[in-house]
This record gives C-alpha cells, structure tokens and sequence, in this order.
C-alpha cells in the first residue's frame, strides 16, 4: 500500500531538530513513503536522507528551500529533484552562506551585549554542519532562560522589529529560482499564505513567479484550511502550475508539527514525476 507524502521537511543540516538519518525513520515510522528533505539553503542532508531511504524503504526527493527577497518580503522557494552537486547551486549557496555568517555575528553580538553566552565558534561546535540562523540563537535563549520556548525567544527577541533581530542579505527571486533550475530542479512557491498578502497581492505573487520558471505552488501545508486550499488550487489551476505539499517538519524546533499528520493526496505525485523527468536532462 502506499503510505503518506510529505515534501517539504527540515533536518539537523538546518534548523530541523532530527538528523537525516533519524527524520527518514521518523518519517517511515510515521507512515511515509514519499518525503522530500528541503533545508534552508543547503542540500548537506539530502545523501545521507536518500541512503537512509534506500535501507528504509522510503523514497526520498532531493530537495532545497532557498529565502528569497521580493521587495522586502522573504518569501520561501523550494527546489525539487536538484543535483545536489550543481556548481551554479553551489555558488549560490556559498554567497548565501557568506552573508548568514555576517548575520549571525551581528545576532551573536547584540545577544552578548545584553549578557547573553554565545559565539559563532560554540555555535557551530554544538550544531555541527548546520544552517545557523534564528533558530539556533532562539534555543540558546530558551537555554540561558531568557525564554519560555523557541516561539516564545522569537516572539520576545528575534522577530523583525525585536531587539535581537538582524536582517540578512538574501537572493533574488529570480536568483532563488534559475539556481534552482540551473540544477535540474523544479521550482516551487512555498506555504503562499505565510506571507500574509491580501488576495491581489498572492495573485501577483504567483503570476511573476510562475512567469519566472516556478511550476508548482505548495498547497498542503500545516494549518492551510480546505477552503484556503480550494483556492490555492484555483490559482494554481489559472497558472497551469503543479500542486505539492508537505509539513515544515522541524523536529523540537517546531513541537506542534508532527510527521504523517498532514494529508497530502497521492494524485500530486504521477505529474510532479514526469516534471522531474522532463527538466532532469
Ligand atoms: P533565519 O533564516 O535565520 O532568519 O531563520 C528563519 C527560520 O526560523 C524560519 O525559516 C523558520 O524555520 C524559523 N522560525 C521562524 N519563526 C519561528 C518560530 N516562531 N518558531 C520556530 N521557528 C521559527
Ligand atoms: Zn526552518
Ligand atoms: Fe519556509
Ligand atoms: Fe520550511
């Protein structure tokens, strides 16, 4: 029998709690034949989550999510069925990673004037090869109890307009989406309510991002209603895009979403195959 599908899940190779070893497992345990593992800016998880795969019986898609800027809104673009070892994605990835590091030493500064322990070098000791970014810094305040829990550090320090928050140069979307398929992959517009556009707004958002090489829109998402998503699927419908869906798995770092819970119907997988087939040249 075929099991659930989740597209879109975060491991240690970013901001995701579990190794990719132990988010295949997790995920094969939690019904899941078909996952895609897309970490921020990196594909560093995705060998180890498709040999994870192959021992566990659970297809795993190469995958991506790169933040993209659209006039001063990070809006999130995954990539599916990348050749994680594409020189142009890695180019891109390594300016991206330079100016996260930039990023993180201004947080880390901020963080130790107000008497905060933190340095990128423990950092980086205690999440080895990971993505750092916010979420990190959120659990070394929930660690020194200047918070409840990672939303909570967000909400009181790290959001935009909070103390701690700093902003961080990010690829265009138009940069986001040709290293995408610069890679053999397909592009695909992220959890499109999370950016909080009025109808007109998601509208526009769509049509330039699928007249710029995005082909799918992600329409099963964690918290997306059915009436939100019947709507999704009209727009997707007008642009002639692919449907996918998956969770925002992010293990502890995000406690309230648990693998397997979402339903994503198995009719997105036969066209989103033959997308994959048709770009990978
Ligand atoms: P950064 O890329 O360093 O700016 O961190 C942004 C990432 O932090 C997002 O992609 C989310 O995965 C995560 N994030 C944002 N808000 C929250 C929150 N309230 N709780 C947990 N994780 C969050
Ligand atoms: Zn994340
Ligand atoms: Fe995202
Ligand atoms: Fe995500």
């Amino acid at each position: 029998m075929a099991g659930k599908i989740d597209l879109h899940i975060h491991t240690t190779a970013s901001d995701g709690t579990l190794t990719s070893e132990a988010a295949v497992a997790a995920a094969r345990a939690a019904g899941i034949s078909t996952l895609a593992v897309t970490d921020h800016d990196t594909v560093a998880g995705v060998a180890a989550a498709q040999a994870a795969g192959e021992r566990l019986g659970v297809e795993v898609f190469s995958g991506i999510e790169l933040s993209a800027d659209r006039q001063g809104v990070d809006v999130h673009i995954l990539g599916y069925g990348v050749d994680v070892e594409n020189e142009g994605l890695g180019q891109a990835l390594d300016w991206v990673i330079v100016e996260r590091r930039a990023r993180n030493e201004r947080i880390a500064a901020g963080m130790r004037a107000d008497g905060v322990a933190v340095t990128i070098p423990a950092l980086e000791a205690a999440y080895p090869g990971a993505t750092l970014g916010r979420p990190h810094f959120a659990r070394v305040l929930v660690e020194q109890g200047r918070a409840e829990s990672v939303a909570d550090a967000f909400g009181r320090w790290l959001n935009r307009g909070r103390p701690y928050y700093q902003p961080r140069v990010r690829l265009t979307l138009e940069q986001a989406i040709a290293a995408i398929c610069g890679a053999g992959g397909i592009a695909v517009l992220a959890h499109p309510l999370q950016y909080r556009f009025d109808q007109a707004r998601l509208r526009d958002l769509v049509a330039e991002t699928a007249q710029m090489g995005v082909s799918g829109m992600e329409i099963y998402y964690t918290g997306y209603s059915a009436q939100q998503r019947e709507m999704l699927h009209a727009l997707a419908r007008e642009f002639g895009l692919l449907v996918t869906g998956g969770s925002d798995f992010h293990g502890d770092n995000k406690p309230d979403i648990h693998l397997g819970a979402l339903a994503v119907p198995e009719d997105i997988l036969p066209p989103l195959r033959t997308k994959l087939m048709e770009v990978r040249k």
